[in-house]
Parts: C-alpha cells; sequence; structure tokens
C-alpha cells in the first residue's frame, strides 16, 4: 500500500518511524524542507542560544537504510482526488493512502502590513531571520544619534502572550540584563523595553489561573511591560498601533499571535472547520473523502468526548494521533476494526527564565527551580536524535555557567555571488 505523507514534522515523522518497518506499507514523505525541526526552542534559535542545527535533522540521515521509505523535497499543492494523485511543485505522486501533516502558518489575521514588517516565529527560517534582524538593530542603535530613533531600535513589542511569547519576551529580559549592556557599551544609557502584549485578559490562557499568574509576576519583575486586553491593528516598520488608540514606536514586532492551516485545491469547503483545519471522524480520516487522513495541527476533530471543540494545536496531539494512525494503518492491513483516538492530556508547561517555569500537571501546578529543571528535562528528551540532544545540552550548560553563548553572528547570504559573507 502507497501511503503519502505529506509535512515530517512531529506528526508526520512520527507515523513515518512508526510505518519504516511495516512490510505492507511503502511510505513517501513529502516535505518543502529537507529536515525536520523542533519548534518549541525555535526562540532559542532566534535569541541566539541555539544553532539551529541543535534543534533539525535531515529527513534522508534520518531514515537511511530503510527500504521502504523515500524522502521527497517539495512543495504540496493540490490533490486530484479521482485519480488518488497529488501535485507537488516539482512534480506529481500517485498514493493509495494520502495523510496531511502539514501543521499550520503564522496567522496575521488579515493584516498586510503586519505581515509585511511584523518577524513572525513559526519556522528556522524565521528564527535565522529574526536573530539577523534584532542583532542588526542593535548595530544600528549603537551608531545612532538620535536618542529617539536609538530608543526605537531597541524596544522590542512580542504579540501574543502564549508560551512562545512568553518565553521570547523572558529571553529578551535576561539578554538586555546579562549581554547587550557588557557587549554594547555604547547603549549602556539608552532606556530599552520590552513588551508583551496580547488581545485576552490572562497569559497562558490554557493553563491555570496559578500558571498565569505567576507568570505575570515573574516577567514584571523582569522588566517586561505586559499589556493585556490589547489588540494590535497595524505596523508599518516603524510603530505599532493598537484597537485602543495606543501606539509604541519600535523597530521589532515580533508577531507570535496565532495559527492557521492551510487550505489546499482538491478538498472540498466542507472538509474544512474552524481555522482552515480538515475534519475527520475519530479515526482522524477526513470527512467527505474516501482515503484521505489529517493529523496534527491541521486536523479538527470533534468527536474527542473530551475535546468536543477539537484538540489544542500542541505536539503532544501531534505524535499521539501519528501513533494512533499508525496502529490504524496495520489494522488496515490486516483487515481489523480501526481504533478511535482520544487525547491524554499529560499536562503544559512554559519557561520565563533562567530557574523560572511554571509546569501544570493535569492535578498539580509547580513553578521555580524544579518547574524549569523539568522543562529542561523534557524539551531535551523530545529532541529527535541524540546528537540533537547532546548538542542542546552541551550549550545549554555553557549558557547556564558563562549566563552566555557566543552565536551572535549576523549571517545573510551574499544576493550577488550566491555565497555566504
Ligand atoms: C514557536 C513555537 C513554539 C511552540 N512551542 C510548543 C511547546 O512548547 N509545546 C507544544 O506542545 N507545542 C508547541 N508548539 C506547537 C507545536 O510545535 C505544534 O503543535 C506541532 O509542531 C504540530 O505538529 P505537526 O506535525 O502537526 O506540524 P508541524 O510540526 O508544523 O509540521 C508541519 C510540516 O509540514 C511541512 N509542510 C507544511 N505545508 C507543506 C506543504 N504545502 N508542502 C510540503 N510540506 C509542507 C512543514 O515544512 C513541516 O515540516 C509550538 C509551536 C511554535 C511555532
Amino acid at each position: 500500500m502507497k501511503i503519502v505523507i505529506i509535512g515530517g514534522g512531529f506528526a508526520g515523522i512520527n507515523l513515518a518511524k512508526d510505518l519504516v518497518d511495516i512490510p505492507q506499507a511503502e511510505i513517501i514523505l513529502v516535505d518543502r524542507n529537507n529536515y525536520n525541526f523542533f519548534p518549541p526552542l525555535i526562540y532559542q534559535v532566534a535569541t541566539g542560544f541555539l544553532e539551529p542545527s541543535s534543534i533539525s535533522y535531515p529527513f534522508r540521515k534520518f531514515f537511511k537504510g530503510k527500504k521502504n521509505l523515500n524522502f521527497r523535497l517539495g512543495e504540496f499543492l493540490e490533490v486530484v482526488q479521482n485519480e488518488n494523485k497529488i501535485i507537488l511543485d516539482n512534480g506529481e505522486l500517485f498514493y493509495d493512502y494520502l495523510v496531511f501533516a502539514t501543521g499550520a502558518e503564522t496567522n496575521y489575521f488579515g493584516m498586510e502590513n503586519v505581515k509585511k514588517h511584523a518577524i513572525p516565529m513559526k519556522t528556522l527560517n524565521d528564527a535565522i531571520e529574526m536573530r539577523n534582524k534584532i542583532l542588526q538593530n542593535l548595530e544600528k542603535a549603537a551608531i545612532a544619534k538620535d536618542k529617539k530613533e536609538r530608543r526605537k531600535l531597541l524596544t522590542v513589542v512580542v504579540a501574543g502572550g502564549g508560551p512562545t511569547g512568553v518565553e521570547v519576551s523572558g529571553m529578551f529580559a535576561e539578554m538586555r540584563k546579562e549581554i547587550i549592556r557588557k557587549e554594547y557599551p555604547e547603549l549602556s544609557t539608552t532606556a530599552s523595553n520590552i513588551y508583551l502584549v496580547d488581545g485576552g485578559d490572562a497569559l497562558l490562557s490554557p493553563m491555570t489561573k496559578a500558571s498565569q499568574q505567576d507568570t505575570l509576576e515573574a516577567l514584571t519583575k523582569m522588566g517586561v511591560v505586559v499589556k493585556l486586553n490589547t489588540r494590535v491593528k497595524d505596523y508599518d516598520g516603524e510603530k505599532v498601533y493598537f484597537v485602543d488608540g495606543n501606539e509604541i514606536e519600535s523597530s521589532n514586532l515580533i508577531w507570535a499571535a496565532g495559527v492557521t492551516a492551510s487550505r489546499f485545491k482538491g478538498i472540498p469547503d466542507e472538509s474544512y472547520g474552524r481555522g482552515n483545519r480538515l475534519l475527520t471522524n475519530e479515526f482522524n480520516k477526513v470527512i467527505s473523502t474516501e482515503n484521505i487522513f489529517a493529523i496534527g495541527d491541521t486536523s479538527l476533530m470533534t468527536t474527542d468526548a473530551n475535546f468536543p471543540n477539537g484538540h489544542p494545536q500542541v505536539a503532544q496531539v501531534a505524535i499521539q494521533q501519528s501513533k494512533n494512525l499508525a496502529q490504524n494503518f496495520i489494522q488496515l492491513f490486516n483487515k481489523k476494526p480501526m481504533k478511535a483516538f482520544s487525547y491524554n492530556d499529560k499536562g503544559s508547561m512554559a519557561i520565563i527564565g533562567k530557574n523560572k517555569a511554571v509546569v501544570d500537571l493535569p492535578k498539580y501546578h509547580f513553578k521555580g527551580f524544579f518547574a524549569w529543571f523539568v522543562w529542561l528535562f523534557v524539551h531535551l528528551f523530545s529532541l529527535i536524535t541524540y546528537r540533537n540532544r547532546l548538542q542542546t545540552f552541551y550549550n545549554w550548560m555553557v549558557a547556564y555557567f558563562a549566563k552566555d553563548q557566543p552565536l551572535r553572528m549576523i549571517i545573510r547570504p551574499n544576493k550577488k555571488s550566491g555565497s555566504m559573507n
């Protein structure tokens, strides 16, 4: 049976891993990138605390020697259901079963200027772009004569008070304290502000009230200005405009305010639900299709009794759905009935800064050093290979004891020659 999986993120790579040794499965894994990466840590790449290679790994090396899996680099464009065919930007593929594991994209809520000028936080490319932009703005600030201009270049506005927004603003607060004041003597007298803004009335909205309050207090103590019930309306690259009429001058708007799934040609309108997610039945089969499945962030399943509005778009859901679907394919090969998916919520956590984190387990909340340690441990062991774990562990140790990490190089492709400068 030919199974084509589009997307090699948490959902796609785990599904491929679980099916790769099943003789009846002939797998083709398609991704627009030639590597898998770990989104929960991209903010550390973006702030120069980890190298991109610490949190990413090439698909071909990962599946080296696996005879019934082929990797195909390409952008999925369209499905032709009556021919069991998909069209990529570089050719076509045929399938017996098709699995969408395409995740989600940054949602700018239709604000074109925000899309044009803000810095997104979704992909590894975004993280590298952000690192370059922030470092370049620091260099510009170091030579700026005008005080107001200098302050604008140094001010960071983070939109979105979810885990990413919290983590990245905490990281900036630590960089301001430990790095910028020491490495940029030109800027020692200029005040710089870090704002974290969210349209809702709490940070980390899906977490417990205790975690929300602890996070707010910790960030405020670190000098982050948290503005709740504050929605961004526009951004021209120089000034952030808010719905309530307020404005903040800033050259750095970091956009971590939401995601949306993508619509694909060949999938009927009735198969899409909220946020363009593909509506599925209890086995992750996309409704109104015969042999197409969707797992992870791109799927919306409302049949799980504990999650009638669909599952949260988090890594654990993607991993658990991939495992259930792999088992269901094996059931299918053996002509046995499939098992409905039900999500086992193991809890959630967010890191705020050094020795500071919040953890919500199903019946227990804790914070501080132990929570921080648990966060590090869980994230380290969730990385895909031993190489990634070792590299990240080493970098974290250096950063912990030196309060720094010497990875702040501005590296951009040279447009003329195509080489790196
Ligand atoms: C910055 C950030 C921090 C996060 N932190 C956490 C966290 O701490 N804990 C947590 O549980 N969750 C976190 N999440 C959410 C978590 O990363 C997602 O829930 C998870 O990645 C979903 O897995 P997925 O496989 O569905 O999608 P993804 O992991 O996004 O993978 C989708 C894959 O599909 C590929 N793709 C997409 N479209 C196409 C196309 N048209 N053609 C070819 N390939 C395509 C992409 O290249 C990608 O490899 C975070 C997300 C982000 C962005």
